[in-house]
């Protein structure tokens, strides 16, 4: 049983409705304007299962090789949160742009973050996902500062799930 997300709070953490929000992109991808709306969108499509079509659809064409609609289908982690750290603009491109995000899942109940700097290239006006680098995080203990810099204690924060 797959959770389409209507009615419900979007996944990205927006607080709107997720009709109102991630929806809006994974329906017609070129209403992400920039590149941030469709870094939520995908993470709201992993959150959520059942969006593999619009997951493959985003992926850059040099990246698709490896991919299946079915794969990506499938609710692999449990995703809670999602954290946009960075986002920029390639100052001589402005096809091409990164966000730098952190998203919390569980892996067996144990806490799991993915930090990643992704990078998006845009062609006839959609954006897409092209590729990305990952950064070597450790979940801190539940006392210590959170990972996203709100300062308060992990448990508290991107940990309390
Ligand atoms: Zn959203
Ligand atoms: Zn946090």
């Amino acid at each position: 049983m797959t959770d389409n997300g209507v009615g419900k709070r979007c996944p990205c953490g927006s607080k709107q409705f997720f009709e109102q929000c991630c929806q809006l992109v994974i329906d017609d991808p070129r209403g992400a304007a920039v590149p941030e709306q469709l870094m939520r969108a995908r993470y709201s499509a992993y959150a959520l299962g059942s969006y593999g079509q619009f997951l493959y659809d985003s992926w850059h064409e040099t990246a698709r090789a490896s991919l299946s609609v079915a794969a990506l289908d499938t609710l692999g982690n449990q995703w809670h949160r999602l954290r946009l750290l960075q986002s920029d603009t390639d100052a001589g491109n402005p096809d091409r742009g990164w966000v730098t995000f952190m998203a919390f899942f569980t892996v067996d109940g144990q806490p799991e973050v993915m930090h990643e700097r992704s990078e998006f290239l845009r062609e006839q006006g959609v954006w897409y996902y092209a590729s990305g680098v990952q950064f070597d995080t450790q979940i801190p203990s539940r006392k210590s500062p959170c990972l996203c810099g709100s300062g308060k204690p992990f448990k508290r924060c991107c940990g309390d799930v």
